[in-house]
């Protein structure tokens, strides 16, 4: 297949997702909590009347009204829809000339990466602070000095160390850079932080959300926000009908319904001091101080991996990191599900240190 394909795509390898059936499932950042069943019945009874036999609504105005609504989202920024925020990072590198570099911190979310190596762009990554996984903010600087990344992903917090960067630091890497400063606010519901006051400001800024770690993976969605300049340029080569009919209305739907979403994503909230204080008091592990639904943590030297699934056959699914190396080298990352799963896995970690 090298005569068919481009070196690029021949170079990569897809990204594994490992089968879950039967396991406690705390490796992806799903939020664990279902609906009501009276909310399920007033939702099915929505998508009777979606007409499957049109096309969507390629603008999807009335859930993009409800997003900017809910979210208070200022008339001056306009909000662009994705199939995931994933399609979003894959729409703004497209757009990108051939020779584009793109800049983030390591270790960080994985489709920077894959999807910039994909399509032939300089992908530059500058490592964390080992620590306290903060910016290295000098070299960060240097990097954009020396090669002016058309696009810098910031990960608000960041996945996979859970930590919030120095809004500082941030805010001087937004000042100096000529390109795009993306800020994935991919984990905001636990957060408690934003950059979107700091939109008006600045017009290299743009803030990326998606509703999957809110409790809705299963729809992909995810939007940027930010000037109608940038945003115009994004859809041009987003495809006409990327959000499907099913979608729009569930989503619509569900964020009409948001105060379930914020009574479960304040329940995970307050889970999270209760497994990271239980972590912390296991022979052998450091976990990580988390601003998300997710807390990183390391194991003693060489044992991630036997770790990992000594856990896994105990029934429990989690994430094992270590393979990345660099700050990375022995951590596994544990989503935060409902009490009963994490005590579940706590005792299986427990049972296997
Ligand atoms: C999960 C995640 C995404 C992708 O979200 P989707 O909307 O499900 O594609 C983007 N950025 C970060 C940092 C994430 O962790």
């Amino acid at each position: 297949m090298s005569s068919i394909f481009r070196q690029e795509v021949l170079a990569m390898s897809a990204y594994k997702v490992t089968n879950a059936q039967g396991l406690i499932k705390l490796d992806a950042m799903e939020n664990p909590y279902n609906w009501p069943e009276d909310l399920k019945l007033d939702w099915l009874t929505a998508l009777k009347d979606c007409a499957l036999n049109r096309y969507p609504d390629p603008e999807a105005l009335e859930l993009t009204q409800t997003i900017k609504r809910i979210y208070h989202i200022d008339d001056q920024f306009e909000v662009m829809l994705g199939n995931g925020s994933d399609e979003i990072i894959q729409l703004l590198l497209m757009a990108l000339p051939s020779d584009a570099s793109v800049l983030a911190p390591a270790p960080g979310f994985v489709m920077y990466k894959q999807l910039s190596d994909c399509l032939g762009l300089n992908y530059l990554s500058i490592p964390l602070q080992a620590g306290n996984f903060d910016l290295d903010l000098p070299a960060m600087l240097e990097t954009i000095q020396r090669y002016q990344p058309s696009v810098i992903f910031l990960a608000y917090p960041n996945n996979p160390t859970g930590n919030l960067f120095s809004q500082s630091a941030m805010l001087e890497i937004i000042n100096v850079a000529k390109g795009l400063v993306v800020i994935d606010e991919a984990y905001a519901p636990f957060a408690d932080a934003s950059f979107i006051d700091a939109l008006p400001d600045h017009d290299n800024l743009l803030i990326m959300r998606t509703v999957s770690k809110l409790g809705l993976a299963g729809l992909r969605l995810g939007y940027v926000i930010g000037r109608p300049a940038i945003i115009e340029q994004l859809n041009k080569i987003r495809l006409p009908y990327n959000i499907n009919s099913l979608t729009q209305l569930s989503a619509n739907f569900a964020l009409n319904n948001h105060a379930l979403f914020d009574q479960q994503t304040q329940k995970i909230c307050q889970e999270r001091p209760v497994v990271f204080n239980q972590l912390n008091t296991l022979p052998g592990i450091i976990a990580y101080p988390s601003a998300a639904n997710f807390i990183l943590f390391k194991t003693p030297t060489d044992q991630a991996s036997r770790i990992f699934l000594a856990i896994k056959h105990q029934g429990v699914l989690i994430k094992d990191m270590s393979a990345q190396g660099g700050l990375l080298s022995d951590c596994l990352r544990v989503t935060i599900g409902k009490p009963e799963e994490n005590l579940a896995f706590i005792m299986a970690l427990r049972n296997c240190l």
